[in-house]
């Protein structure tokens, strides 16, 4: 007996038994050799070793990549907390005070809906939006 896994074009994995190589290169010429989960006979043998590992290999530079972009965004709270008062719910408000009194060169942060982010910008309050990383996700 030989196990193949065989990709089906509907992206999924199965294994399949056959007695031989034999059987199962006269099955699949025949198209008798179906995906489980479509039916599709539009399958291949796979898994070849060098393409594995290649596709691996982009995986971990991916996260790779992201790992630094997360620390970026980390270090980027940090000096924003370092920096800036947090004024939570009162972003939008304490944003208009600081513009129009300019009692303050002090940054802030907070949370601000889409809507009143974008009443601020039109009002020609600089404000910028950043993803706001969690610090004990990793
Ligand atoms: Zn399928």
């Amino acid at each position: 007996m030989i196990k193949y896994n065989l990709t089906c074009k509907c992206g999924e994995m199965f294994e399949s038994w056959f007695s031989s190589s034999l059987e199962f290169d006269s099955l699949y010429k025949k198209k008798l050799i179906k995906c489980i989960y479509c039916g599709s006979s539009s399958i291949r043998k796979s898994v070849m070793a060098p393409n594995l590992f290649s596709k691996s290999n982009k995986i971990s530079k991916k996260t790779k990549l992201e790992k630094n972009v997360r620390k970026q965004l980390l270090n980027f709270r940090k000096y924003i907390e370092k920096n800036c008062k947090n004024v939570g719910e009162n972003f939008s408000r304490e944003a208009r005070s600081i513009h129009y009194d300019k009692k303050t060169s002090h940054g802030i942060y907070g949370k601000a809906t889409l809507e009143e982010t974008s009443d601020l910008i039109e009002e020609g309050i600089e404000v910028v939006t950043i993803p706001w990383i969690n610090k004990r996700e990793n």
